[in-house]
């Protein structure tokens, strides 16, 4: 079972990338946000990812352009990514069944809130992690 926000059952949010090439629509409820120190949410997004996420029925992409793309990260999970503008939007784990959504990209996020973060080893000695924000590493294997 996966915690959830209250409040965002059965609720619809969109979103979309920086161009606006993608755009999307999730259903409710959803996930409080998992903030991923490793190496391949910072080389992809530049820094620390975070996400918040749905099961895979509960996503739907509402532009009608082909701009997303999907780029195997790692043998066990993709990343989409908006085509024309780059963002870096969402993470799926090979047959886990659910997508993982970049708070940011949602056009209302005020609702959101930190679960905890992950691969706390791997974060970058220029800004130490939050030690009010819980270490879930033993949660989270990969
Ligand atoms: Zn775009
Ligand atoms: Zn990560």
């Amino acid at each position: 079972m996966y915690e959830t926000i209250t409040g965002t059952e059965n609720k619809y949010f969109d979103g979309g990338c920086h161009c606006g090439a993608v755009r999307f629509r999730l259903i409710g409820p959803l996930t409080p946000l998992l903030i991923c120190h490793c190496d391949d949410c910072r080389r992809i997004s530049g820094t620390s990812w975070a996400a918040t996420s749905v099961p895979d029925h509960c996503f739907k992409i509402t532009s009608s352009s082909d701009a997303l793309r999907w780029y195997d990260s790692s043998s066990w999970a993709k990343r989409g990514f908006c085509n024309v503008c780059g963002s870096c939007m969402f993470y799926s784990m090979n047959g886990e069944g659910r997508i993982s959504i970049a708070p940011g990209v949602l056009d209302d996020n005020d609702m959101l809130r930190v679960r905890g973060q992950i691969f706390a080893i791997s974060h970058p000695l220029w800004c130490k992690p939050d030690p009010d924000v819980p270490h879930l590493d033993d949660f989270f294997k990969p």
